[in-house]
């Protein structure tokens, strides 16, 4: 089993990557987000798991998570952090996240953790989102409207997963670029707007309101009606 540990401090990352190995896992080390997103790009058929800290210094380790869930809708996150915080644990949780720890935990503990996360057949707490009456199944890839089934292809899905984990938020053709297409994408292209047009018209029905609404000179913004 292949555990990759995304952790800045030193101190936890020897801990825990040397108890892992002692267990008989592979660890896979990543200190900043930058790390975690080269070693989930290149190397992601590997990953059993990620061990997630959400506190980086070049970043969250929720845009981590986002990365992770949208290459992989499947692998197995565990998030480990200082913040006891209840709004960081939910985030975390509505994220895609598996399960979560807050430190300072026993080792015993998370390697239990571990195992039952992997065991529940890896299947991320968040199966479905729901705006409004839009539905879309994480696993499936397929979107409900008024009774309706919505195939859509993979931008797409990418590109309405966005949208419904960001309801009523204005999202800029930059951030939707960066995040659906990747960074390194033409700045100047017009493939958010001619992708926003494919999946408005699959989501907007005769007689329902229409859910994507362009908010010019800044972006679009899924309603939440
Ligand atoms: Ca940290």
């Amino acid at each position: 089993m292949h555990v990759l540990l995304v952790e800045d401090d030193p101190r936890i990352t020897s801990f825990l990557a040397k108890g892992l190995q002692a267990e008989g896992y592979v660890a896979t080390v990543a200190a900043t987000a930058a790390e975690a997103a080269a070693v989930i790009d290149g190397r992601r058929d590997e990953l059993d798991l990620v061990l997630l800290d959400l506190g980086l210094p070049d970043g969250s380790g929720e845009d981590v998570l986002r990365h992770i869930r949208r290459r992989d809708p499947q692998l197995p996150v565990i998030i480990l952090t200082a913040r006891g915080d209840m709004g960081d644990k939910i985030r975390g949780l509505d994220l895609g996240a598996n399960d979560y720890m807050t430190k300072p935990f026993a080792f015993e503990e998370l390697l239990a953790r571990i195992r039952a996360t992997l065991r529940s057949g890896a299947q991320p707490t968040t199966a479905e989102l729901v705006v409004g009456d839009l539905r879309f199944d994480l696993q499936s890839k397929v979107a409900w409207r008024g009774g309706r089934r919505i195939d859509l292809a993979p931008r797409e899905w990418a590109l309405l997963e966005l949208f419904m984990r960001n309801p009523t938020h204005v999202l800029s053709r930059t951030r939707i670029l960066n995040q659906v297409w990747d960074l390194g994408f033409d700045p100047g292209s017009n493939v958010v707007d001619v992708y926003v047009g494919y999946l408005r018209r699959k989501i907007n029905r005769p007689g329902l309101d229409p859910l994507i609404q362009t908010v010019r000179g800044a972006g679009y913004r899924l309603l939440a009606p």
